[in-house]
């Protein structure tokens, strides 16, 4: 369960998030769409503690990645904390961020080892399943360069996948693809979906977002425009932004 609520965040007087609350339930996915610089990687790195927020409260499962309560105040916790903390929340970006130097196999294994001191050997056999799920178990050997987008793609949600977080947060995971690799990554995507993984994906494909999201929110500079189902938010907007919005992406 992701909670947020109230939270506000500005970069040097600008505002950026202005009181955002949405609740996304167990096995939930959210599409989280909107213009460009209206705060959607923002708000996704918010939640993994990869930015602060001046105001309000995100919680995973009850508990805050970044911040512990002490005498009724957020404090931000050391690093160290957050690393293990931010387990529960894995993230796949745009550009795959994969360690370069690393074989596929040797990216899904690191963290799990490093931050949840699991052993090689166990780590190794959880990261062949879940090579073989993203549809890549002959490429396990393989360094990112010897990999299509699309393979890179689909070893970073593998890679997000190894420390079974809670939730599983996408920032527009097939906008770097060429066309006809960005099938295979939304196929992966739709897969997590149907077996009930909590999934918040910021996305520009709208007839994948209509597809798989329970939940659709429309940003606008900072602010929750409109949410709902995708019939309601996609097809019957009713807020003149959103459907400027539809009809420019559309
Ligand atoms: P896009 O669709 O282009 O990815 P976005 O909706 O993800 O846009 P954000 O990246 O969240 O938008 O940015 C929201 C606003 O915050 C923008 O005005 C951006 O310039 C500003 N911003 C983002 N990161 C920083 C930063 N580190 N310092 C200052 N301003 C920032
Ligand atoms: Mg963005």
């Amino acid at each position: 369960l992701v909670e947020i609520r109230g939270v506000h965040k500005s970069y040097s007087g600008l505002e950026v998030l202005h009181n955002i609350s949405l609740t996304v339930e167990p096995g939930q996915v959210v599409a989280l769409l909107g213009p460009s610089g209206s705060g959607k990687s923002t708000l996704l790195r918010a939640i993994n503690h990869l930015e602060t927020i001046d105001a309000g409260e995100i919680t995973i499962d009850g508990e805050f990645i970044g911040y512990e309560q002490r005498g009724g105040v957020l404090h931000e916790l050391p690093e160290k904390k957050v690393l293990e903390r931010r387990t529960q929340v894995g993230m796949v970006f745009q550009n795959f961020n994969l360690f370069p130097h690393l074989t596929a196999l040797e990216n899904i294994i690191e963290a799990p080892i490093a931050l949840k001191r699991m052993n090689k050997a166990a780590a190794t056999e959880r990261a062949l399943t879940l090579l073989a799920r993203v549809g890549l178990a002959d490429r396990a050997d393989h360094y990112p360069r010897q990999l299509s987008g699309g393979q890179q793609q689909r070893v970073a949600i593998a890679r997000a996948l190894a420390l079974d977080p809670g939730v599983l947060l996408f920032d527009e995971p097939t906008s770097a693809l060429d066309p006809e690799l960005v099938g295979e990554v939304l196929d992966v995507i739709r897969g997590l979906a149907q077996s009930g993984t909590t999934l918040i994906i910021v996305t520009h494909e709208m007839g994948f977002a209509a597809e798989v999201a329970d939940q659709v929110v429309f940003l606008d500079r900072g602010r929750i425009v409109e949410q709902g189902s995708p019939s309601q938010v996609l097809r019957n907007p009713q807020h003149a932004r959103t459907r400027d919005f539809l009809n420019k992406v559309l």
